[in-house]
């Protein structure tokens, strides 16, 4: 296995950190304009607009078909949501996933945000979440294996009484968007690929407030969870180095 991972020299790393820094600044900048009220396509707009302004390309807009720079993707949405009229209103919980190409390379991360008050359980939810993430991003170091990433966030989230998504994983990311390997966010350690310095993967845990199962919204991009349920998404693009792995979208 890993025969078909991308290996980045440091130059292609430093034009990933530049995507990546695009990347960051753009969702922190989304974030600060979420307030009850706005909708999600304003988001969008206000994507494009920042995209532009870095010299960036989106990485989603014409993805197989993707309508969007930025999936936003509320309450029991899990992913891939489109941006659309729906006006953001005070407790819900809003998930905005971006990619940005720069020099050729991906950058791709991922918040989830609460709009004015959310309640405590969502709170958690969304701590629970970005933990899994930290947890995930500590277990990528060279000479581990792919299913340490992936054991340390399913451990981590399911220690707080919520649930892995499944059908999604993260993956690698380069010059293309998605690259081998596939990430799950659930699964044993000790399995899968050895983890190399110069390796890019982009970690994205899926954590939902009850069961892990989803299904396709009849719009046939939205994920949304099976039960009803809450969910939340937090992603980074992360290298793996000979000390501490790099994350580049900050
Ligand atoms: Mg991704």
């Amino acid at each position: 296995m890993g025969e078909g991972i991308i290996i980045k020299s440091p130059e292609e790393i430093a034009m990933m950190r530049q995507a990546g820094r695009v990347v960051a600044a753009i969702l922190e900048h989304l974030a600060k304009a979420m307030q009850p009220g706005i909708t999600a396509a304003e988001l969008d707009v206000m994507a494009a607009n920042e995209l532009t302004r870095w010299g960036a390309m989106p990485s989603f807009k014409g993805y197989r078909g993707f309508p969007a720079n930025l999936c936003v993707s509320v309450n029991e949405q899990v992913v891939h949501g489109i941006p659309g009229d729906r006006v953001l209103k005070s407790g819900d919980i809003v998930s905005l996933d971006m990619g940005a190409i720069v020099g050729g390379f991906h950058g791709d991360a991922a918040i989830t945000v609460g709009v004015g008050n959310i309640d405590p359980k969502a709170r958690r939810l969304l701590e629970t979440t970005e933990g899994a993430l930290t947890a995930g991003i500590s277990a990528a170091r060279s000479g581990s294996r792919l299913g340490d990433i992936s054991a340390a966030i399913q451990a981590y989230a399911e220690s707080r009484g919520f649930s892995v998504v499944r059908e999604y994983v993260g993956h690698g990311i380069g010059r293309q968007l998605h690259e081998e390997p596939q990430i799950p966010n659930f699964g044993p350690p000790g399995q899968g690929s050895l983890l190399r310095p110069g390796m890019v993967l982009a970690l994205e845990p899926m954590v939902n407030a009850g069961g892990w199962r989803t299904k396709l919204d009849s719009d046939q991009w939205t994920v949304v969870t099976a039960d009803g349920s809450l969910s939340a998404h937090f992603e980074h693009t992360v290298a793996i180095t000979d000390g501490e792995p790099e994350v580049l979208t900050h």
